[in-house]
């Protein structure tokens, strides 16, 4: 590629980096000689206002992987720290990707896009700065099947192979995923600083998120209460989505926790198929601190770190501002409890919350969980119960005792309700998928990428961009692994 700079259309408008020196340290990707398209979203892209029409395969492939500069953008490397399994590290940072810009959209909304896999950074550690595909295909994956579940999440834009080697405990293809997000703000940001005791770039960050995020609270009495309770809700909302549909993200340290309540880094992350509360994927969390049924927890728990950091500007005395904060964190389990029970809720037909509604909700869970149902197909079957035929959902249990018991309850419970049955069996089917990411197929999908078969991916991918629509032919997509599978492990997406 002779170009030393590539025309793409993308409306570059550098907030983060014009206004918050110290933040972050310039950096590009790598120079390459030959990348690949291997994924790439045109409805994203297009969203975004880049002209991959008028780029060339080649151009694209070096644009999308950080090997060209493309016009109007100031690639950079973010600064930030992080608790990580409960210990501190004051210093990571992006150490393998870069922030290729912050575009303006089509629709007129800032949005970043990132680059990760693209080579060392003045973060990487020791790092190589690298990816391999797998890892990057997940992401991709997994941030396009969160969003078609309606789940903020950061979403594939592409995934590019870079040409090169990355050695991991085996020779893998580089390769690099462009994500895109409302931002890559994180509680590990305002750690940073924090920790440093440089509290006047803490304000700075906090003013620069409130303006970005949520320009609304610059009216409150204190914009920074207002920004940790805006956050808190935002986190609690997300957690709720995540376990309402069974994922366990898998390492939830606050450098993978973003301010914009967007789930970030689907590393070690899986879905459940059996319901258990205590489902732990990662081969590196071994005392399941980031469970299905712990992520409130620790999400909480990582609300009050992001809390610390504002200490100082809740209030100028820090009895006071730590009174605050806890009040404030203290808050964090009855949002989430509300959130999940609407979410269960709607999941079982049921439109407004009820006295008796977090008992009955949590009854089935109960149920779920000794009986080792498969969740998704479950609360899918159970649009068909409604109509009449329970049939199915019998077949899911072994012992159908609790399981009848709960019906009898939830039977008495939807008399209490207005909607026809048409109506209810479809609000059913709009907030229950039958497909979801399952564990097997993505291994799959992942596994015959690396040996140069992309169809299982994009067939994948296809399958979970409509999760709430059944499709005939695509009955596999809608089952739990094969016993022969085993415990599922997942490993750091390095
Ligand atoms: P992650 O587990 O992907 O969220 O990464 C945690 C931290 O390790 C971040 O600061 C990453 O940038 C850094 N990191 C992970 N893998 C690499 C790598 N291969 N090279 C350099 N830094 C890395
Ligand atoms: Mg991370």
């Amino acid at each position: 590629m002779t170009k030393t700079s590539i025309k793409t259309g993308l409306n570059f408008d550098a907030s983060y980096s014009e206004q918050l020196e110290g933040f972050y340290a310039s950096s590009s990707g790598e120079k390459l000689k030959a990348p690949k398209v291997i994924a790439f979203n045109e409805l994203l892209a297009d969203e975004l206002g880049l002209n991959y029409k008028d780029l060339s395969q080649d151009e694209l492939a070096h644009l999308l992987t950080g090997s060209i500069k493309a016009e109007g953008s100031n690639p950079f490397a973010q600064v930030y720290a992080g608790h990580q399994f409960g210990g501190f590290s004051p210093q990571l940072g992006d150490g393998r990707a870069i922030m290729l810009g912050e575009v303006i959209d089509s629709n007129g909304i800032r949005r970043d896009i990132h680059l990760k896999g693209s080579g060392q950074t003045p973060f990487s550690r020791g790092g190589d700065g690298k990816a391999a595909i797998g890892p990057v295909l997940r992401e991709y994956l997994l941030g396009e099947a969160m969003y078609a579940l309606g789940i903020p999440a950061t979403r594939g834009l592409a995934a590019t192979l870079t040409g090169e080697k990355v050695m991991r405990d085996k020779l893998l293809d580089g390769a690099v995923v462009a994500r895109v997000a409302s931002s890559h703000i994180r509680t590990g940001t305002f750690q940073y600083f924090a920790a440093r005791g440089e509290q006047e770039q803490v304000k700075l960050l906090a003013d620069y998120t409130i303006n970005r995020h949520f320009p609304e609270l610059t009216e409150s009495e204190n914009p920074y209460i207002a920004l940790l309770r805006a956050v808190r809700d935002r986190q609690a909302e997300l957690i709720s989505q995540w376990v309402l549909v069974g994922f366990v993200h898998g390492v939830m340290n606050t450098d993978n926790m973003t301010i914009s309540g967007e789930t970030i880094d689907f590393g070690p992350c899986a879905f459940i198929d059996n319901y258990d509360e205590n489902a732990s994927f990662s081969s590196i969390d071994r005392q399941g601190r980031y469970a299905l049924g712990n992520q409130p927890y620790m999400a909480q728990w990582n609300t009050a770190r992001f809390a610390e950091t504002l200490l100082p500007l809740l209030d100028d005395d820090n009895e006071k501002a730590i009174t605050i904060a806890t009040e404030e964190i203290q808050e964090f389990t009855p949002i989430y409890q509300k959130h999940w029970l609407q979410g269960m809720n709607n999941k079982i037909g049921l439109s407004q919350i009820q006295s008796g509604d977090f008992e009955l909700a949590n009854e089935l869970i109960a149920a779920l969980q000794v009986e080792n149902v498969d969740y998704t197909q479950f609360f899918r079957s159970l649009s068909e119960v409604i109509n009449g035929d329970v049939q199915k959902t019998y077949e899911l249990f072994e012992n159908t005792d609790k399981f009848e018991k709960w019906y009898k309850n939830w039977n008495n419970r939807l008399l209490l309700e207005s909607s026809s049955i048409e109506a209810t069996i479809e609000s059913l089917n709009s907030v229950n998928p039958i497909y979801i990411p399952r564990n097997h197929l993505v291994e799959e999908a992942l596994q015959a990428a690396e040996e140069d078969d992309f169809k299982p991916f994009e067939k994948l991918l296809s399958v979970l961009t409509s999760p709430y629509e059944e499709r005939t032919g695509l009955e596999k997509f809608a089952n739990p692994a094969p016993k022969g599978f085993g415990p599922y492990k997942t490993f750091c997406g390095t």
